[in-house]
């Protein structure tokens, strides 16, 4: 049993936290939501006043916040966690944030003796829920190898992408393709539609055809045609619009700063932006298929 603090308890580190719980470690959590923290302390978890009375004694520290602002806010400064985090502590934050981000978290935790990785996710509410994350991670191969076991106990397919930063380029990489296409998905639902065909007839046909994709298998975007999904319940819950806008912008900026094109993914960032613009920030990103069906 690892003595875990759990920083961030949302829509993934919540049911994250709690499969820690479950998997038997000794888990302490903090978040600024006290809603959040009580439903945890409900399942078994222990908690204290601040991120720092939280950190006390853990032997991991595992953060799962919005974005770089907040990753930057709780580990950096002389009230920061890393100051204050005894040498040998791992850290491993699986929140998505920009690659530099990441890079100048881990230069000051190595400074001081700490462990860390980042570890961003992929697979969503329903993976976190599950256990079956995609854990994507950069750092050296010995920290990797610490984290690995306890990654296990939130994930299935647990990567080492190379050094620091590296899982979050990988990270974004994956979420500008998932960006484009769960719009394609919805440009195509749409367009058959509009010509009078059943939503879920042609989702079938699609999957089973060469335009089958994630989005189509497990995330149709249409209300109706698959149980369990953002799209059947009003687009409550998910992936908000607003994190996949963040992580457009995450994928944007880095090209520019790598000159590289990516004309598909521009375009995404612009049509997810158009979106949450509309009043939909607080939406699944299937929602984008509003965009291409206004109600
Ligand atoms: P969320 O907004 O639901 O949760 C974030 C939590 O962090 C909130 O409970 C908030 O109160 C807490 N928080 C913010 N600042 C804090 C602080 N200083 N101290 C303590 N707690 C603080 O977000 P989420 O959907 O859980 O996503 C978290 C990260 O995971 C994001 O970077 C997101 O891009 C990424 N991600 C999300 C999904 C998804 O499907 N939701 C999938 C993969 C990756």
């Amino acid at each position: 049993m690892a003595k875990i603090t759990f920083i961030g308890l949302g829509n993934m580190g919540g049911p994250m936290a709690s499969n820690l719980v479950k998997a038997g470690q000794d888990v302490t959590v903090f978040d600024l939501s006290k809603a959040a923290v009580e439903a945890l302390v409900g399942e078994g978890a222990k908690t204290a006043d601040s991120a720092e009375a939280a950190a006390q004694g853990a032997e991991c520290v595992i953060t799962m916040l919005p974005a770089g602002k907040h990753v930057e806010a709780v580990y950096l400064g002389d009230d920061g966690l890393l100051a204050k985090l005894p040498a040998g502590t791992l850290v491993i934050d699986s929140s998505t944030i920009a690659p530099e981000t990441a890079r100048g978290v881990a230069e000051v935790a190595t400074d001081k003796g700490l462990d860390f990785i980042d570890a961003p996710v992929s697979g969503g509410v329903g993976g976190a829920k599950a256990g079956t994350l995609t854990f994507i991670c950069g750092g050296e191969e010995s920290t990797f190898n610490r984290a690995k076991p306890i990654l296990e106990g939130m994930g299935k397919n647990i990567f080492h992408a190379g050094p620091h930063g590296s899982g979050q380029v990988a990270k974004i990489c994956n979420n500008m393709l998932l960006a484009i296409l769960m719009a394609g998905t919805s440009e195509a639902l749409a367009l058959g539609v509009r010509n009078g065909l059943d939503p879920a007839v042609l989702s079938e046909i699609m999957k089973q055809s060469s335009g089958g994709n994630w989005a189509l298998n497990v995330y149709n975007p249409w209300p109706g045609v698959m149980e369990g999904v953002p799209a059947s319940r009003d687009y409550q819950g998910g992936f908000l619009v607003n994190l996949m806008t963040k992580d457009l912008g995450l994928a944007f900026d880095n090209a520019v700063k790598n000159q590289a094109s990516i004309p598909m993914g521009a375009l995404a960032r612009n049509l997810f932006q158009l979106h949450a613009g509309q009043g939909n920030g607080e939406l699944d990103f299937s929602s984008i298929q509003r965009l291409y069906k206004p109600e």
